[in-house]
């Protein structure tokens, strides 16, 4: 049984994300997406750590071999209680990589882990969670990167701000 996670914050999910989930099921038998719910960084959030679990539900809900957690603490942790032995990154552009392989490298000294990269579809080398709040936040459109309910919860979220009730 090959087991994969698929870590990151999801803030929200994009079809960027889904894109790599998707393409990471076909490649092991089991897919987990974690979801980081460090406290310490919840204010920089939009989404609470379970609005994002409830949208990654949501998005991954065709795909059988899928699951969806929360983590908190070190994701070679979580891989080691889980039984997992391989890491899914997308790698957007270049300016990714040096982080990545950095990460990589010390997670494997850390645990037996992999990290296997997987190159993002060149129609979303751009999309960024942190950009389409930014680009949504000026009333740009991004229909076309988030699934329709993500799209609904983000429009809603920033209204509530804008209005000044939001968290
Ligand atoms: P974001 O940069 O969107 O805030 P996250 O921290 O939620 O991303 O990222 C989780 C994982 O998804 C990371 O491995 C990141 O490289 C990958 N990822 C995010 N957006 C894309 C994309 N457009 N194409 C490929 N991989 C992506």
């Amino acid at each position: 049984m090959r087991k994969a996670v698929c870590p990151g914050s999801f803030d929200p999910v994009t079809n960027g994300h889904i894109d790599i989930i998707s393409r990471a099921s076909n490649l092991f038998d089991e897919v987990v997406v974690a979801i980081g719910v460090n406290k310490a960084k919840a204010s920089a959030r939009l989404f609470t750590a379970e609005e994002r679990i409830e949208m990654l539900e949501k998005a991954c809900s065709d795909f059988p071999n899928v699951t969806v957690a929360g983590f908190d603490g070190l994701l070679t942790t979580f891989c080691e209680e889980n039984g997992i032995g391989a890491i899914v990154k997308g790698l957007r552009a270049v300016s990714d990589f040096d982080y990545e392989l950095q990460m990589a490298q010390m997670n494997s000294s850390l645990v037996d882990v992999e990290t296997v990269f997987i190159p993002t579809s060149p129609e979303y080398s751009f999309l960024a969670s942190s950009l389409v709040k930014e680009v949504a936040t000026f009333g740009g459109d991004v229909s076309r990167l988030v699934p329709p309910f993500v799209l609904e919860r983000l429009t809603s979220r920033l209204a509530e701000r804008a209005a000044g009730g939001g968290r």
